[in-house]
């Protein structure tokens, strides 16, 4: 059978091409529709494991302490990200809150839980087991984490009621900002690298 190993293909127009050693800063794009085909990254998987332990630190961060605090004339109020949740759901469209909690909340946690797992064992150049099923939820995940929309959506409410209130940024939005960058970096497209190196 040809072996296919040093084969990429595309993930938008199905085009086969042969994988590249990339350099610093080096990407390859498909020569038909102009995708991204594969991107370098200098992280080995020590520093990956390392930055995914930091990253689940920081969702502990981002959900147990209050992403912002509002007061006005001595009446105080903050909210946690599960809080923001807790309320949609409270309104008339209780499915956003079920979305909201999946794309904030649920996809990166299982995210990191999964990435912590497989790289635990990829330290000792190790198959986890259930690598494949892993894998491939880390695929599924991917388009489900919304980090970054949640952070950008917390900085508009956060500049447009300091118009009107006095708005304190709490620990919980610091920690999401740090968490939603880390996630691009450590949750990326890259992590299919480990069906070579295992
Ligand atoms: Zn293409």
């Amino acid at each position: 059978m040809f072996p296919t190993q040093h084969l990429i293909i595309c993930e938008h127009c199905d085009c086969v091409y042969e994988k590249a050693v990339l350099g610093k800063h080096q990407k390859t794009l498909c020569a038909r529709c102009g995708g991204v085909l594969q991107r370098y990254n200098g992280l080995t998987v020590e520093q990956r494991l390392a930055l995914s332990v930091t990253a689940a630190m920081l969702w502990l961060f981002a959900n147990f302490y209050p992403v912002m605090s509002i007061s006005m004339k001595g009446l105080k109020n903050s909210a946690t990200l599960w809080d923001s949740v807790l309320a949609l759901s409270q309104g008339p469209i209780t499915f956003m809150a079920m979305v909201a909690a999946i794309s904030i909340i649920i996809a990166p946690a299982f995210q990191l839980v999964l990435l912590i797992w497989v790289l635990s064992f990829a330290l000792s150049a190790r198959r986890a087991p259930g690598f494949k099923l892993c894998m491939r939820w880390l695929e599924t995940l991917r388009p489900w984490s919304m980090l970054e929309v949640c952070l950008l959506g917390a900085m508009v409410a956060v500049f447009k009621l300091a118009g009107l209130l006095d708005v304190l940024p709490g620990i919980g939005l610091f920690a999401l900002a740090v968490l939603s960058l880390m996630m691009i970096r450590i949750a990326g497209r890259d992590i299919r690298d480990l069906w070579d190196i295992l």
